[in-house]
């Protein structure tokens, strides 16, 4: 018997491979592995979340009313700029669905996020990576002249998961200036919330200035919403219909959409814990570097040590002492900033593997 036929174009996609739990067994374990928020839900967030879970026999509405009414105050622009899917990731995927097929190229830097090749391979696209500089930053003039008549999408993560690295405002205008005014850039500002340097420029001026400009935002880092897949694009009005249209219908489920209305609400005290987040940040990159690490400066929730071929055994040794590392075989690990514990905890276990090296 034959198997049903499967698009050719499906042979080879790597699987997403999610960053791995901590332990359970009774030992002391710590999850840095998915760049999630490591505090608790809000009461008054859990609160709606509950309100919302009494109606789950109805589907949510559609249009997610009430959080696109939300965004649209909150960023200062129009509704029909709006699209909101199933967690960041869901709303790049009808980004590369409205713009790319067979033929065309999607490009991004590398390494980058791990969904861009599945996504672009899912589309039949072509993906073209351009790799990261010696500093793990974007090569944006080599993205630049990477351009072809085909290139339909182009993503720039800011700053960069894994590398943690940013593109500032002089060299993303500059790169901008080149990019033809029919490719379509998506800024990924899923870690927006944690910049501290004042020249990475906010996706959002520079997509009022730019027709061919989108920026993508999460619920699920900041906001601590990473469970109820929540995400959105601010775009130019074709972009945001496209984006409507690819959506899967219902995608976003009114516990989210209530979660994430109350998460905007109570923008300050999670802002709040951002900052000590970020703070947090700096010890353990600070601390890094004084025991000799090589570390790149990072602006997101997350740190990247390029251990080459010993990152397995690196991502073994934490395991052991009881916290999971994201590792990237035989180019190196991601480290989420997480409790102040767990940070601890991780620097020990660094400290202990530089010694040996
Ligand atoms: C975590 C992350 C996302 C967001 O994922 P969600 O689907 O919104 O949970 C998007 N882009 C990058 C670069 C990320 O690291």
């Amino acid at each position: 018997m034959t198997s049903p036929r499967l698009r050719a174009e499906l042979n080879g996609i790597p699987t997403y491979k999610p960053g791995r739990p901590a332990a359970g067994g009774g030992s002391v374990a710590y999850k840095l592995s998915s760049n999630e928020n490591p505090y608790p839900p809000l009461p008054g967030v859990m609160e709606r979340v509950l309100a919302a879970a009494e109606n789950f026999n109805r589907y949510p509405d559609m249009a997610c009313t009430g959080l696109m009414g939300e965004l649209a105050d909150r960023f200062g622009v129009p509704l029909t700029h709006l699209a909101t899917g199933t967690g960041s990731v869901g709303v790049a995927q009808q980004l590369i669905q409205s713009t790319a097929g067979p033929g065309d190229e999607v490009m991004y830097a590398w390494r980058s996020f791990e969904a861009y090749p599945i996504i672009t391979r899912i589309s039949g696209a072509t993906p073209v990576e351009v790799p990261l500089t010696a500093g793990e930053a974007h090569d944006l003039d080599a993205m630049a002249e990477a351009i072809t008549d085909r290139t339909r999408l182009i993503f720039v993560c800011n700053p960069n998961n894994p590398t943690g690295t940013v593109v500032r405002r002089a060299a993303l205008e500059r790169f901008l200036d080149r990019v033809p005014s029919d490719v379509l850039v998506v800024l990924d500002e899923a870690y927006r919330e944690f910049i501290r340097d004042q020249d990475v420029p906010d996706g959002v001026e520079i997509y009022r200035e730019r027709s061919n400009v989108a920026v993508l935002r999460t619920f699920s880092k900041a906001y601590g919403l990473a469970g109820l897949r929540v995400g959105f694009a601010i775009a130019h009005e074709p972009v945001a219909a496209a984006l409507r249209k690819t959506a899967v219908p219902f995608g976003v489920t009114q516990l989210a959409q209530d979660a994430a209305v109350a998460s905007l609400r109570a923008e300050d005290e999670l802002l709040g814990r951002v900052g000590t987040l970020v703070c947090e940040r700096t010890r353990v990159h600070e601390a890094l570097v004084g025991q000799g690490w090589t570390v790149p400066e990072t602006q997101a929730n997350f740190v990247w040590l390029r251990l080459g071929e010993r990152t397995a055994e690196f991502a073994a040794h934490c395991d052991e002492a009881g916290v999971v590392v994201r590792p990237f075989v035989g180019e190196g690990a991601r480290i989420t900033i997480g409790e102040p514990e767990a940070n601890d905890l991780f620097l020990r276990v660094a400290e202990e593997f530089h010694k040996k090296l």
